[in-house]
């Protein structure tokens, strides 16, 4: 199976770092910064509009 890997960006704190899709759940779920606790949409942690397409299509 393929694999993908993601940026995040906390859009808080600004924390930069990187996933694998498969540890991600879908995009519309909640999701908290190991950082600094904030907790939003795992969408708005998506670095860029293409690691948010590559979200979606493993979802
Ligand atoms: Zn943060």
């Amino acid at each position: 199976m393929q694999e993908a890997w993601v940026q995040l960006q906390c859009p808080a704190c600004e924390e930069n770092w990187e996933a694998n899709v498969d540890d991600l759940s879908d995009p519309r779920s909640e999701f908290e910064c190991d950082a600094c606790g904030t907790r939003r949409p795992l969408s708005e942690f998506m670095k860029t509009a293409r690691d948010l397409e590559v979200l979606r299509q493993f979802h």
